[in-house]
């Protein structure tokens, strides 16, 4: 069995679900396994059972530096759900199953063979290679990425650097593209609160209902549209796929033409998103409530601001009574789709898949890249690829029940990141 499968094995049977993490396990494990191959590795830990692995080649020079990035904590697995014991990695008819098989040990577990095997071959770059294992990307408590860019940069920055994120291969109309994530969005929520004045819900003209009047406002932004623009990722997407770029009003249409699901990659990525989610009232069924909130959940385009969403959202909801407060405002930072890791992704794909082509994208979650791309200006893809899992079976399984990973993936994903380490550290 290979490798990458073996070490994934282990790493699943060490229990890191976040909260609490323990991902001290991992990082000991990952290290006693790189100096085996004579990998230089440290650990950082701001307290003792949260510790990050960081491993190193050093280059010959100061050529360009590539962090391979990923995390070793999973969030929670329900044993009741799961065929399988959710910490058992077991292999099955060519699978290893488990909780992070997908997100993300299998990649945890093809960085640390990518190195390793180099190390053992002597091979070295011009400039570094390095190998981060963070803590806390699940939750984001600061023991993980956000902590070690701030309390350890030196050991972290990096000039390049491949993450999770993307790499699902997706058929449409005919053609193969290979997704590789360049950009996220921002997640910016709001709070929608709009005053009243309580009383017996008995006698309901007496009080002022803050629930009766939020809720035009509420219809108002379910109904939220904007002009729809085109950035860079989405024009790098429909070049992949058209081989040019078509007219912006007609954009979305074009990519419904050729399948729902390039139609569905797209249009998220149109414009800014508005989607009132939770709301909050009277606490009692016979009071007729003072006050309403409601939380608005707002993704932005890389580059857009909270302070461009306020004025957005106030044309939407037009005058009135009421009060809008940015809450958050966490990533948005996006890479340029260009230079020698884009041209590693995009030989690898012709190389793995002749006919196929690597197409950009920009993902609406949240990955540690950011903290990369925000502290040094770092070049960040999320790209591991997957060839024998479609792209819609994976997103069915991350987070959720009988997480799984095809071994020759896991083989497919090594053969990428030491090709990543050759050509951008060559
Ligand atoms: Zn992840």
């Amino acid at each position: 069995m290979s490798d990458t499968a073996r070490l994934l094995q282990e790493l699943i049977r060490l229990d890191t679900t976040n909260p609490p993490g323990n991902e001290t396990a991992a990082a000991h494990l990952l290290r006693d396994y790189l100096e085996a191959a004579g990998v230089e590795c440290e650990l950082f830990a701001r307290v003792p059972e949260r510790a990050n692995l960081v491993a190193r080649i050093r280059g010959r020079g100061d050529g360009p530096s590539l962090a391979l990035l990923s995390h070793t904590d999973v969030v929670l697995a329900d044993a009741r759900e799961w065929e399988r014991n959710p910490f058992g990695g077991e292999l099955v008819d060519g699978e290893v199953w488990g909780r992070g098989a997908l997100d993300m040990k299998g990649e945890v577990a093809a960085s640390a063979v990518a190195l390793a095997s180099l190390a053992r071959e002597g091979w070295r770059g011009s400039g570094d290679l390095i190998f981060i294992a963070a803590a806390d990307e699940e939750v984001g408590d600061g023991f993980g990425l956000e902590w070690l860019v701030e309390a350890h940069p030196d050991a972290v920055r990096a000039d390049f650097s491949v993450n999770e994120g993307a790499g699902d291969r997706v058929e449409l109309g005919g053609k193969v593209l290979y997704l590789c994530s360049t950009a996220e969005k921002m997640s910016s929520p709001f709070v929608l609160r709009v005053h009243g004045r309580s009383g017996h819900a008995s006698m309901p003209s007496i009080a002022d209902n803050a629930l009766v009047k939020a809720a035009p406002l509420v219809a108002r932004l379910g109904a939220f549209d904007v002009e729809p623009q085109l950035i860079p990722e989405v024009e790098g997407f429909l070049a992949a796929l058209f081989g040019e770029v078509p007219a912006t009003a007609s954009a979305l249409d074009a990519a419904r033409a050729v399948s729902p699901l390039a139609a569905e990659l797209i249009e998220p990525l149109l414009g800014m998103t508005v989607s009132p989610t939770m709301a909050s009232a009277s606490g009692k069924r016979n009071v007729i409530p003072a006050l309403c909130e409601i939380t608005v959940d707002v993704r932005l385009l890389p580059g857009q601001t909270p302070a461009q969403a306020e004025t957005a959202l106030r044309a939407c909801l037009g005058e009135g009574d009421y009060e809008l407060v940015n809450t958050e405002a966490q990533g948005g930072t996006r890479s340029a789709i260009s230079g020698p890791l884009w041209d590693a992704v995009r030989d690898f794909v012709q190389t793995e898949e002749p006919g196929a082509v690597a197409a950009p994208i920009c993902v609406a979650g949240f990955t540690d890249s950011h903290w990369l791309r925000a502290a040094f200006g770092t070049v960040a893809y999320g790209f591991f690829p997957a060839r024998a899992l479609d792209a819609e079976t994976a997103a069915r399984l991350i987070h959720s029940a009988n997480e799984r990973v095809p071994v020759s993936d896991l083989e497919l994903g090594t053969r990428w990141l030491r090709h990543a380490a050759q050509s951008v550290c060559a």
